[in-house]
């Protein structure tokens, strides 16, 4: 893990009025662009061969490097071109599933919006149910071994990519049987988790600890294919319906029943003070807890992502709750190069950024 003070040192070298907000091209990158020149930085796109175009075509960068793959981006040259720019990264979805936690932990020198000792804990499914657990959050029950299953579960490989490869089982040999298809080795690891029924809200939030606030910006719901399409057509498949896929093919623009939102605001606030209690010095900037909301009222989490969702992408010109809390369009994008703009006035940049 490349130490903070590592980190701090680097940072003591850029010229604070030379800052380059860089992120790769992909993702939620557009609003990141957009974010950084509207709040007057200098802003820079890493986009894999094929796609620069679409970066250009928006004329949102000032700078478009292209790359074969993204992991050039954590060799030495790479990142010393990105130093000498005063860059920092801004980190989303697939920035840390192509660059690789661990990798990202271990070999990238250059400094990173938000805490990256988060990446631990977010990627870790023990370590996040932990996080979640300590955080006051009810969760969906889980099985430890699959004789034990008793109603309808979903099992989550750790492979399984944004959903898909998940099966469903309502019952061990339903379970065996699907296990066995998938051919797969007994020391395969899954997780048994009761498949909570109910509406799915994904709120966005936003911690900024120059002002110690979270905020809520906006909320989604992700479209999934194939279990979105199956719910269409329910009657008709009655007997013989696929196996359900959760692979997200686009988000949907949700607000929630107002009386729902103090416990929305109280789940973020406690995922941030638990945050701290886990990792110092806890969580910074965007983040989601992916929740199923029963007919009970009650939020299930089964998730958290520790940055910025692709969820966000819908508001790029803000949200019903952005509106609420800025008189200008403020999306995640936009509101992590703010948290940068007045880190640098208040000489803290070292605060928010690792
Ligand atoms: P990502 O990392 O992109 O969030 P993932 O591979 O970690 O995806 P999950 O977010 O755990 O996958 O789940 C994918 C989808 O499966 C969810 O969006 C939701 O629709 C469904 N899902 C997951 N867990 C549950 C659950 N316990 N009950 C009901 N639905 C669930």
């Amino acid at each position: 893990m490349i130490a903070q003070s590592e980190i701090n040192g680097i940072m003591d070298g850029y010229d604070p009025k030379r800052i380059t907000i860089a992120t790769l091209g992909s993702h939620t990158a557009l609003q990141i662009l957009k974010g950084a020149r509207d709040e007057g930085f200098k802003n820079m796109v890493i986009c894999k061969k094929g796609t620069e175009d679409l970066y250009r075509q928006f004329g949102l960068a000032d700078e478009v490097l292209t790359v074969e793959k993204y992991t050039q981006v954590l060799e030495r040259e790479f990142q010393e071109r990105l130093l000498k720019q005063n860059a920092i990264l801004i980190p989303h979805g697939s920035f840390v599933e192509y660059l690789s936690p661990i990798r990202i932990e271990n070999e990238l020198a250059v400094p990173m919006f938000g805490n990256r000792t988060v990446l631990n804990w977010e990627s870790d499914r023990g370590k996040e149910r932990e996080w979640m657990e300590r955080a006051g959050l009810r969760l969906p029950l889980e099985f430890k071994d699959p004789g034990d299953i008793d109603r309808l579960v979903i099992v989550k490989f750790p492979g399984a990519k944004g959903g898909k490869g998940y099966i469903l089982a309502g019952n061990p040999n339903e379970f065996e049987q699907k296990h066995k298809e998938l051919e797969l080795s007994d020391k395969e690891e899954f997780t048994l988790q009761e498949y909570v029924i109910g509406t799915r809200f994904y709120p966005h939030y936003f911690y900024s600890p120059l002002t110690d606030r979270v905020e809520l910006l906006s909320m989604d719901i992700r479209y999934e294919s194939n279990i979105d399409g199956i719910a269409r057509l329910s009657y008709i498949l009655q007997d013989s319906h696929p196996e359900p896929s959760f692979v997200v093919t686009g988000n949907l623009p949700v607000v929630i029943r107002e009386s729902l939102l103090p416990r929305v605001l109280e789940m973020g606030q406690k995922v941030i003070e638990t945050s701290r209690a886990l990792f110092n010095p806890g969580l910074i900037g965007p983040f989601c807890i992916e929740t199923v909301c029963t007919e009970d009222l009650a939020f299930i989490a089964f998730e958290i992502s520790a940055r910025i969702v692709a969820g966000t992408n819908l508001y790029i010109n803000g949200s019903p709750y952005s509106q609420l809390l800025y008189q200008e369009p403020m999306s995640s994008g936009r509101r992590i190069s703010r948290e940068i703009k007045e880190a640098l006035n208040l000489n803290s940049l070292k605060a928010v950024v690792y």
